[in-house]
């Protein structure tokens, strides 16, 4: 039989659990969004802003896949959940009737109540409103200041430093990321910044913004006490679920809408999936809340399953993450803990300039790699999770590492250097590296 599914939000998550029920079912889809029809990169936003891509660029899909896939695309604002009668009402269209409903509602940015947040020129960054308005309040402005040292406010600030705005750059911590890094990356990260003339200040935080007569911000003042004049605010300090609709309804909510492991929620044919949903307990190997592109992607497939007849829980995929700060390219794949951790051993090579580095962790009591972190230097990903979830050894890793680079020059230099780093820490078992051989034999070997 066929059933009605209505997603709310056309993100990573809502549109990949669409194009999967489309794949494996005949049910009618509709997708309802109020940010924008088409779904887009968010991750891309950035590169809107710096000239390198326009909106329609970010966009995955041509705007005609929707039709031709019968996935009818609304774009409205879903107002009320009314979860026992199984209806939707919308800001501007009719209410809408449904036999199962994916919600896919994502993040909104997080403010802190500081004196000020309000002010015409003090934002976040999280869609294409927040790009709009940036690009309204940093015209012919002198100065701008970013709060919050996470990935996105880099990404601010990097925003800002390519329109040629001065930024001041407010980090609570003792250095840059240093919740998720290891100290090493954060100072790279710290310099990299510095490097770029961004008034970097550490251990500062936000005590308030101040307005002028149009209520507009025109300095902030920092936990310092220091006054710093600046036409422009972003505050970057974090993202929570977007559930305010959520909350008004019969679905449980926690700090997220609380999903089991088959993304179910308290409600009969409700699911919860992506930046918005929290799981109910810890699972093997997931965070309660988790607000990454792939996570979303994995859960919007899983929860397709299950809709569409095949009960699937969720097992989440090996952690990855890839980003840039300025001229710098990380990724990280496994387990990086930004603490040194009991049984774990690492190996670190940093290059003299001190804009590469390599970190790769494994187990003291069997060899087993754990996690990579790169900076400035590219492995290949399907070789980086193959060798996790096969479980190799540091030995193996090492062995066979010339396999992972795409980078010739770092080919050349670097490699016998980190191998070199770990016989010197490991006499008495010393490694030798294996000649390159064809990338898609190791990777289907
Ligand atoms: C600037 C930036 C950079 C990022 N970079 C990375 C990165 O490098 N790597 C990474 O893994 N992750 C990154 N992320 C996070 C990643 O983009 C998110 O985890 C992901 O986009 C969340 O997808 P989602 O489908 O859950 O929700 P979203 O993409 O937020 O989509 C939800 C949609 O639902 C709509 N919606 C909400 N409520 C309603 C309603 N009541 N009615 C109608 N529509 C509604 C919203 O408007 C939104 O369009 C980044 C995020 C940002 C903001």
């Amino acid at each position: 039989m066929s059933k009605n599914v209505v997603i709310i939000g056309n993100g990573i998550a809502g549109v990949t659990a669409a194009r999967y029920i489309r794949k494996w079912s005949d049910f009618n889809i509709t997708i309802i969004s109020a940010e924008t029809k088409h779904f887009f990169s968010r991750t891309a936003l950035m590169y809107i802003y710096m000239g390198h891509m326009r909106y329609q660029d970010t966009k995955p899909y041509e705007d005609h896949f929707w039709e031709k896939n019968r996935i009818d695309l609304i774009h409205d604002r879903v107002t009320g959940i009314d979860a026992a009668g199984k209806s939707l009402s919308l800001e501007q269209g009719n209410a809408i009737n449904y036999d199962v409903l994916i919600i896919a509602t994502g993040s909104k940015s997080r403010f802190f109540g500081w004196p000020g947040q309000d002010l015409k020129g003090v934002q976040g960054l999280y869609g294409i409103p927040d790009l709009e308005a940036m690009e309204t309040y940093t015209k012919d402005i002198n100065r701008a200041v970013v709060v919050g040292g996470g990935l996105i406010g880099i990404e601010m600030v990097e925003m800002l430093h390519s329109r040629n705005i001065p930024v001041t750059f407010l980090v609570r911590e003792t250095n840059y990321f240093e919740h998720l890094f290891p100290l090493e990356e954060s100072q790279i990260i710290n310099q990299e910044i510095r490097d770029h003339h961004v008034d970097l200040q550490l251990q500062t935080e936000l005590k308030e913004a101040l307005g002028d007569n149009d209520g507009r911000v025109r300095a902030i003042v920092s936990s310092k006490d220091e006054e710093i004049p600046c036409q422009f605010l972003g505050l970057t300090t974090g993202v929570a679920p977007n559930i305010g609709i959520v909350e008004a309804s019969d679905v449980e909510t926690n700090r997220g809408v609380l999903v089991d492991e088959f993304l179910q929620t308290n409600m009969p044919d409700v699911y919860a999936i992506g930046d918005c949903a929290e799981f109910r307990e810890d699972g093997i190997g997931y965070r309660r809340i988790d607000q990454l592109w792939y996570t979303g992607r994995h859960q919007g497939k899983t929860v397709a399953r299950t809709i569409c007849g095949v009960q699937q829980r969720y097992n989440p995929p090996l952690f990855f993450n890839s980003a840039k700060f300025f001229s710098i390219e990380y990724q990280t794949y496994g387990t990086i803990s930004a603490k040194p951790e009991e049984g774990i051993e690492t190996l670190l090579w940093i290059s003299d300039r001190k804009k590469e580095l390599i970190r790769i962790n494994y187990r003291k009591d069997n060899q087993q790699v754990v996690g990579f972190n790169l900076l400035g230097i590219r492995f290949r990903h399907a070789l980086c999770e193959k060798w996790l979830l096969e479980k190799r050894t540091i030995d193996y890793v090492l062995t066979h590492l010339a396999e992972a680079n795409f980078d010739p020059e770092f080919y050349k230099k670097y490699e016998p250097e980190l191998v070199a780093t770990y016989n010197r820490q490991n006499p008495d078992n010393p490694v030798q590296m294996a000649p390159k051989k064809g990338v898609l034999a190791n990777i289907f070997g």
